[in-house]
C-alpha cells in the first residue's frame, strides 16, 4: 500500500488528506500550522516536523499550498522559506517517487518544477482541483492534471481517493492554464450573478424565486446551482454562514492574477476577467480578503439608511 506525503493542510489540503487516510493509504503530514497537522493525527496520519522528513521515502508527495513562490521554495529549496529546512522535495525524495502539486499557481512556475524534477528522472504533475472545500470534504473534486501520460496514469489510485472527475489537460502547466480559465469564468458568472439577483431584489422580487427561475433558464450557471451569493437563498453554502470558509476573496484575486498574467503572455483579450479582477480587488482591499468570494454580492447591496 502506498505511502503518501501530504504538505499543505490547509481548507482544501485538511479534508483531501483525510480522504486518503479514509481510503487505507499510510499518509505522513507536514504544515506550518501545528494544529493543523493535529488534526490529521486525530484521523490517524504520522505527523513529520519538517516538509523533506514528510516526502523522504513516501511513494507519492502532494502538495496544496497558496501560491507559486511556496511551491517553488518547497521543491527547490531556500532557506528563508520556512519549510524546516533549506534542502528542497527534490533533493530527498526517491527517482521513483511521484509527485503532485494540487496548488492553483502560475503555469510557468509548474513547469519549471517539473523541469528541475525531470534532471533527476522523478514524475511531476501539476493537478489543481476545482470543485471547493465541501469537493474535498466529499472526495467529489475535479482534478485538471499536466504532465507525461505515464505520471498521470500513476496518480490515478490517489487521486481517485479525493476527487470523481480526473482530467488530463496536456504536458506541463496545462493543469494550471486550464483551471485559471475555469476560475476567471467562474468568477464573471459571480459578479453576474450577484448583480441581476440584487437587480430582481430591488425591484421587489423574492431572489429564492428568482434563482429558481435562472437556474432552469438561459442565465442558469453553477453558482445558481450550487452556491448561491444572495443569503438564506440556499442552506450550507457561504453566504448563508455570514461567507465564512469556502473559497477566500484573496485566493480569487490571486487566480483572476494569474489569469491576467496568462492573457499577457498570449495576448489574448479578456475584457470581462480584467473588470472581474478589479472588482475583486476593490472588494479585497474593503477588507473582505479572508471572507468567500461570493461575499462580492454584498458590493451590489443597496446604501444602509
Ligand atoms: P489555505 O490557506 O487554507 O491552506 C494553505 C496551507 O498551506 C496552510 O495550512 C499553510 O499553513 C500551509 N503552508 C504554506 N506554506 C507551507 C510550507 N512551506 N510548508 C507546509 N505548509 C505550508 O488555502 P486553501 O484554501 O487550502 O487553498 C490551497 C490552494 O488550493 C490554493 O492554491 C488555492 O488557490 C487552491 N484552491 C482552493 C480552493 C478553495 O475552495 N479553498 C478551491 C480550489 C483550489
Amino acid at each position: 500500500m502506498s505511502t503518501v506525503a501530504f504538505i499543505g493542510l490547509g481548507n482544501m489540503g485538511g479534508p483531501m488528506a483525510a480522504n486518503l487516510l479514509k481510503a487505507g493509504m499510510t499518509v505522513r503530514v507536514f504544515d506550518l500550522v501545528p494544529a493543523a497537522m493535529q488534526a490529521l493525527a486525530d484521523q490517524g496520519a504520522l505527523v513529520s516536523s519538517t516538509a523533506c522528513g514528510a516526502a523522504a521515502g513516501a511513494n507519492v508527495v502532494i502538495t496544496m499550498l497558496p501560491a507559486g513562490k511556496h511551491v517553488r521554495n518547497l521543491y527547490l529549496g531556500n532557506e528563508s522559506a520556512g519549510n524546516g529546512s533549506e534542502k528542497g522535495l527534490l533533493d530527498v525524495v526517491a527517482g521513483d517517487t511521484l509527485l503532485i502539486d494540487c496548488s492553483t499557481i502560475d503555469a510557468q512556475s509548474a513547469q519549471l518544477v517539473a523541469a528541475e524534477a525531470a534532471k533527476s528522472g522523478i514524475e511531476f504533475i501539476d493537478a489543481p482541483v476545482s470543485g471547493g472545500t465541501a469537493g474535498a470534504a466529499a472526495g467529489t473534486l475535479t482534478f485538471i492534471c499536466g504532465g507525461s501520460d505515464i505520471a498521470f496514469e500513476r496518480a490515478q489510485p490517489v487521486l481517485n481517493a479525493m476527487g470523481k472527475n480526473i482530467f488530463h489537460a496536456g504536458g506541463a502547466g496545462a493543469g494550471q492554464v486550464a483551471k485559471i480559465c475555469n476560475n476567471m469564468l467562474l468568477s464573471v458568472l459571480m459578479v453576474g450573478t450577484s448583480e441581476a439577483l440584487q437587480m430582481g431584489i430591488d425591484h421587489g422580487l423574492d431572489p429564492k424565486v428568482l434563482s429558481d427561475i435562472m437556474k432552469v433558464s438561459s442565465g442558469g450557471n453553477w453558482t445558481l446551482e450550487k452556491y448561491n451569493p444572495c443569503p438564506g437563498v440556499m442552506e450550507n453554502v457561504p453566504s448563508s454562514k455570514g461567507y465564512q470558509g469556502g473559497f477566500m476573496v484573496d485566493l480569487m484575486v490571486k487566480d483572476l492574477g494569474l489569469s491576467q498574467e496568462a492573457a499577457l503572455l498570449s495576448n489574448s483579450s479578456t475584457p470581462m476577467g480584467s473588470l472581474a479582477r478589479s472588482l475583486y480587488v476593490n472588494h479585497a482591499r474593503q477588507g473582505n480578503g479572508r471572507r468567500d468570494f461570493s461575499s462580492i454580492f454584498e458590493q451590489f447591496a443597496p446604501l444602509k439608511k
